[in-house]
């Protein structure tokens, strides 16, 4: 099964040091290809999940209602975009309360899916499961099982669907998916990975999944948004690479695959036959 997922942030929200006093002053662009997904979204028949900062639900309404009415489902990503693995449990919970709060009075629906900012639920911020299930989330994607510049969680095994029992409560995680090519694995269907390897090689590495999800944000297609002023070739490679072909990218992987949402892809998995782990 492929999931297909979008990041619903603005272009600067990836920035770890763009803070909200700042955010009053950059343009908006996430209008620019969110019209154009939805439109690609709906010939194809699919629907996909959206994850929406509570800030985007309060600065733009309208766009989380355009995105539900067409029939996608609204999930959650944090408020204000902070890592989780920085957040004390207090904190977190207030963050996603505010969040969920902001989301459900546009939409009227009970959200029930979330993904960390960065997957910054590492294995230091175990207790992020309990909070999310106070909450009422039952579905979480912020597992990225390897590490990554900010998160990451290396111990968690096979990116598969799995169910997570912390403390009594049980979380059904969509992990992010990795692929083998030459011996080696690596992530392919998102964000920077997704703008950098070609498009025959997500292809044919797609073809070898039985599980794999997408995690899209408008910016990864979005070549000439501003830049930030890394000072730090990495940094920079990594933000802005691949911008040019990504929609492209997006628009192929449409045509070739079929594709689910999260709601979906719980109805498709036999939960009894999954990997169990007690974190
Ligand atoms: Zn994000």
């Amino acid at each position: 099964m492929n999931i297909m997922t979008f990041d619903i942030e603005e272009w600067w929200h990836f920035d770890v040091y763009s803070t909200e006093d700042k955010w009053a002053h950059y343009k908006p662009r996430i209008e620019l290809y969110l019209p154009l997904v939805l439109d690609k979204l709906e010939e194809k028949g699919v629907k996909a999940s959206f994850f929406c900062l509570g800030w985007i639900a309060r600065t733009y309404p309208d766009i989380i209602k355009r995105i539900s009415a067409r029939g996608h489902e609204i999930a959650c990503h944090t408020d204000m975009h902070l890592f989780v693995k920085d957040m004390r449990p207090e904190f977190f919970r207030e963050d996603l309360h505010r969040a969920l709060d902001s989301i459900e009075n546009v939409t009227g629906a009970k959200v029930k899916s979330f993904r960390a900012p960065a997957f910054t639920i590492t294995e230091n911020v175990k207790w992020a499961f309990e909070v999310l299930a106070e909450q009422g989330i039952e579905y979480d994607c912020s597992i990225f099982p390897t590490s990554r510049s900010y998160g990451g969680f290396p111990s968690f095994g096979e990116g598969k669907p799995t169910l997570i029992n912390y403390k009594g409560n049980t979380i059904k995680e969509f992990p992010i998916n990795s692929g083998k090519l030459l011996g080696k694995y690596f992530v392919f269907s998102g964000g920077g990975y997704f703008r950098l390897f070609p498009y025959w090689l997500i292809k044919h590495l797609l073809k070898q999944s039985d599980y794999a999800i997408t995690y899209l944000h408008m910016r990864d297609f979005d070549f000439d948004q501003p830049r930030f002023n890394y000072f730090n070739m990495e940094r920079t490679f990594k933000s802005y690479y691949g911008l040019k072909n990504a929609y492209s990218k997006f628009l192929k992987l449409m045509n070739d695959f079929q594709w689910v949402n999260i709601e979906q892809a719980d109805k498709m998995i036999d939960w009894n036959n999954v990997r169990k782990i007690d974190l």
